[in-house]
């Protein structure tokens, strides 16, 4: 883990003053900390019989797709509104200032499916409990949800359903 932290790079006031952003691009175009990402997230998973994992843009992509291949799962992209070309259902959730909209293809998930749902970090988690939303109502037969990194001081489990088993490799 420590190789793991030593190459997250924290940058002060991005993308506003008094945030400390944790930039994973230094950990990603590292190919030894690549590879152990995939190997972490998909040890924690290996068993649980994942057919789909949701990955959340953009930065959610990244681990989604490493994780969904090491464990020869299918990988589902959750996008920004008007980015997937077919139909899709949205969920609206509060950020700092205003609304923020997500979609998923309303046929990327069935209910044979056991889902990740993988995002890079936990911060206040209102992106991830809306993604839940989405992938809930698709009625799956399991949902875990993943991070990378879980921000513990801004309490983000706090927003996620308690039926979901919530894991994170890194704890700041
Ligand atoms: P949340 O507040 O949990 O809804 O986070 C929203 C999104 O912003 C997540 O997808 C994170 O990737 C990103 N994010 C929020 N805070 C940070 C941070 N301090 N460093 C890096 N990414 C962040």
């Amino acid at each position: 883990m420590e190789y793991l932290k030593q190459r997250i790079r924290d940058v002060y006031d991005f993308p506003k003053k008094g945030i400390v952003f944790k930039d994973l691009t230094t950990l990603f175009k590292d190919p030894r900390g690549l590879h152990i990402i995939g190997w972490d997230l998909s040890q924690l998973y290996r068993d649980k019989g994942v057919t789909k994992v949701v990955g959340i843009e953009s930065r959610g992509f990244i681990g989604g797709s490493i994780l969904a291949f090491e464990l020869g799962a299918g990988f589902v992209p959750v996008r920004k509104p008007g980015k997937l070309p077919a139909d899709t259902i949205q969920a609206s959730y509060d950020k700092e200032y205003g609304k923020d909209v997500i979609e998923i293809h309303r046929d990327a998930i069935t209910p044979d499916d056991i889902v990740v749902l993988h995002d890079d970090v936990l911060a206040t988690g209102g992106t991830m409990a809306a993604a839940y939303e989405l992938v809930k109502s698709m009625n799956p037969k399991k949902i875990y949800i993943n991070f990378i990194i879980e921000l513990s001081a801004l309490n983000g489990r706090a927003v996620l359903p308690a039926d979901a088993e919530v894991t994170s490799l890194i704890t700041y």
